[in-house]
């Protein structure tokens, strides 16, 4: 019998009905073994997450908000007690809430609240399949400096689970030297879930969400999409950074290293497959994804010596002001960076005022607004009917690109349009090439 690492995010564990869902998807396989699970999450659009109650329930006790804060542990209680009765479990969640108020009372910090979520979940769910609950504490291990430590906690994890033939373990969290916990960045729960399918040599990693895996564009802009079945870990890096996020992105690399492939499947509709996320890239296009808001720094010096000597002490500036370039070009005697992700809130130009003043650079020109469309799959880096096709479709729709068509690696081309061509850009370019 294989062994499946199952994990269930948070809308999968919700509310009793969805954790129903879970344990069906769960006692249909026999090889569903070790499973990890979120804190609950939004029930509607306009419900919250358990954890960010716990976060709020956390700031308000420490500033000394306690009508407040009663009334949002009052909330996390009813949603916690409500799971326990509606599932028919005894786990004495009553003891445990009254235990967290109390930490929190008496200090705790955010990091704790935040992973009681996952924790008392877990405790619930385990309780309802009939699988050993198992702590994140003391398995998942961080240092003194807050540095994850991926062998230590590989090493820990599998001792404990050798130990357990079937397991429950909350996700997204872990301890530090002194014993305190500390979670991983939101949506954390994806990286346990990677880390126990390294520590128990799991023949796949389940990531049971709510969506049948990626599509091949965004469904808000292109029109029922086709699903992508296969894509490899190198390609979903590559879409997910360009905003196409179905994934933690630290949840890739443990599974990598182990060669464990991942699949993103929907706890809503389990018989679709989903995508699975493999090592290897095949030829054909995987996907297309833009991200907004990119600024492109130009920078042009006569008889500069390359390329290489623009770039490296722009790139020093830049990392002393906090805002790394996404994509760096040169050529002789110029240089293009592409900054992301509110670095158009500092000027970019201004953050690079001195030391380009210091360089005599002779011409700068910065453009905001830009959005940048990665086309990712394998080989289409090196196709020339993928590059003939990504100009064409953008020149029948009456779109002039902004900004370079590049290619960075074998698997992507990536093309700048203005902002406010995206969503039309995206559909010609999808019309074209899926
Ligand atoms: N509950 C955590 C969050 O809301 C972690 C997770 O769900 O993966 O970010």
């Amino acid at each position: 019998m294989g062994v499946i690492t199952a994990k269930f995010g948070g809308s999968s564990v919700a509310d009793a009905a969805q954790i129903r869902k879970t344990k069906g998807i769960v006692m249909s396989d026999p090889a569903r073994r070790y499973v990890v699970v979120s804190g609950p999450g939004k029930r509607s659009k306009q419900d919250e997450k358990i954890t960010d109650l716990f976060y709020k329930y956390q700031r308000l006790v420490i500033g000394s908000a306690e009508r407040n804060a009663a009334a949002v542990f009052s909330v996390i209680e009813q949603r916690f007690t409500g799971l326990e009765k509606e599932l028919g479990v005894c786990v004495d969640i009553e003891s445990a809430l009254a235990k967290v108020a109390a930490d929190l009372r008496a200090g705790a910090n955010a990091d704790y609240a935040a992973s009681r979520g996952e924790f008392l979940n877990a405790r619930i769910i385990a309780a309802l399949y009939g699988y050993d609950f198992v702590d994140a504490a003391g398995l998942v291990l961080f240092g003194a400096d807050g540095a994850f430590l991926a062998e230590e906690t590989n090493a820990a994890l599998a001792a404990e689970l050798a130990k357990h033939e079937r397991a429950v373990m909350p996700g997204f969290y872990g301890t530090m030297p002194d014993g305190s916990l500390k979670t991983f960045s939101r949506g954390g729960s994806d990286v346990t879930g990677a880390l126990v399918a390294r520590a128990v040599c799991a023949d796949v990693y389940e990531n049971w969400t709510d969506v049948s895996g990626f599509l091949m564009a965004d469904p808000r802009v292109v029109e029922n999409p086709r699903p992508v079945p296969v894509i490899s870990y190198r390609e979903q890096r590559e879409l997910s950074s360009m905003g196409a996020s179905v994934l933690h992105e630290d949840a890739v690399t443990p599974a990598r290293m182990a060669g464990i492939p991942i699949n993103i499947r929907n706890t809503n509709a389990p018989d679709d497959a989903g995508t699975m996320i493999t090592c290897g890239d095949a030829p054909g296009m995987r996907g297309i994804s833009g991200k907004k808001g990119y600024t492109a720094l130009r920078v042009y010096k006569n008889a500069a010596g390359g390329g290489a000597h623009l770039l490296a002490p722009i790139f020093a500036a830049a990392t002393r002001h906090g805002i790394t370039p996404d994509f760096a070009l040169s050529a002789v005697d110029a240089a293009t960076l592409y900054f992301a992700d509110g670095a158009d809130a500092v000027p970019v130009e201004a953050a690079f005022e001195e030391e380009l003043a210091e360089m005599n650079i002779e011409d700068v020109k910065t453009t905001g607004g830009i959005t940048l469309i990665a086309v990712v799959g394998g080989g289409v880096g090196s196709d020339p009917d993928v590059a003939a096709k990504v100009s064409g479709a953008l020149a029948e729709a009456g779109i002039t690109p902004c900004g370079a068509c590049f290619s960075v690696s074998e698997t992507n081309i990536i093309v700048g349009v203005a902002d406010q061509e995206y969503e039309t850009a995206l559909r010609a370019l999808y019309a074209k090439l899926a």
